[in-house]
């Protein structure tokens, strides 16, 4: 028998593993034929500056409109996607959607407006990664000003010298480059002034700590603090409460996300948070 290590120790392989194989195939089969057809939706999440409350960035996150399953989220895809490869062609067809929405508003009055985009590690350690990257912006008359790209620290781990040569590339394009979920990978800080980063995205883990009356804010402190002393844009990510906002206002955290300000939404539902909405906390 072959063993899987499991989370109580090691157990066999058992008949409900084997369907979850056989679930896995059709899962890669659809997805396959989910590029075809067109399947992929971007939802976007409004950036919102914390001291006006306008939205200065849109947050491109991937949907899959399933035909039987219905609308999927990157949890249930994205593993299997990076697995497979079929994460470059993915990636492709989120950022040509995004570009084509997010450049309509910057050309309609929002000439500022930035798109951050995710990516995957397997994207960026490919070695044409810059270079399908800039010519994708290109073939979209995208401007890379407008641009961010929100890297995770996982992808710095594994090569230095590597994605330092390709980021610089990118930032000398004029692209900007964030890095997600802050303070939850197994990186060093020794990175954070040999690349070219523009902004740290903190974790919502560590925001969720932070509670009327509790200290579980240390983290987002220290965060906040390092950030401003590195100079380095900052966006609180999960905040769901005023609580939350304003005690990150008061640290001098420069921007917020979260379901406070809006949920994902498909970019028809998105556009009005675009005119400048007035601060909510502050009515409150
Ligand atoms: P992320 O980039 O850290 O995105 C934030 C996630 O937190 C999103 O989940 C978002 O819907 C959710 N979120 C936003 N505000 C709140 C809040 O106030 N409370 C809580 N509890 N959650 C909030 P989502 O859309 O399921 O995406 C999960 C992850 O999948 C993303 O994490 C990102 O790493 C990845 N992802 C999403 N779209 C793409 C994509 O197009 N390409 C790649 N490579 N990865 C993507
Ligand atoms: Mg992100
Ligand atoms: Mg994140
Ligand atoms: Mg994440």
């Amino acid at each position: 028998h072959v063993k899987a290590r499991g989370k109580d120790g090691y157990r066999f392989y058992s008949r409900s593993m084997c369907i979850d194989s056989a679930n896995r195939l059709s899962l890669e089969r659809d997805l396959r034929l989910a590029l075809e057809r067109d399947e992929l939706r971007v939802f976007y999440q409004p950036q919102v500056c914390a001291v006006s409350g306008r939205t200065v960035g849109l947050e491109a996150l991937v949907r899959w409109q399933h035909p039987e399953q219905g609308l999927l989220y990157p949890g249930d895809f994205l593993p299997l996607a990076e697995e497979t490869r079929l994460i470059s062609t993915l990636s492709e067809q989120v950022l040509a959607k995004a570009c084509r929405d997010v450049g309509v508003w910057i050309r309609n009055g929002h000439p500022d407006l930035r798109l951050a985009v995710n990516l995957s590690p397997v994207q960026v350690e490919h070695p044409r990664f810059v270079e399908s990257l800039m010519e994708q912006l290109e073939a979209c008359d995208f401007p890379p000003q407008n641009l961010e790209i929100e890297i995770t620290e996982n992808v710095i781990m594994n090569d230095l010298d590597q994605i330092s040569q390709k980021l610089r590339k990118l930032a000398d394009f004029g692209i900007r480059i964030a890095i997600d979920d802050f303070g939850t990978g197994y990186s060093s800080l020794n990175y954070l002034h040999r690349l070219p980063i523009h902004t740290l995205k903190v974790d919502q883990s560590f925001v969720q700590g932070i509670r009327s009356g509790e200290d579980g804010a240390c983290i987002v402190n220290a965060i906040v603090a390092m950030a401003h002393g590195l100079k380095l844009d900052i966006v609180a990510e999960g905040v769901e409460n005023d609580v939350q906002l304003a005690y990150l206002r008061s640290l001098g955290c420069h921007q917020v996300q979260g379901f406070f300000y809006g949920r994902p939404a498909p970019a028809d539902a998105v556009v009005g948070s675009l005119q400048n909405a007035p601060f909510r906390a502050t009515a409150s």
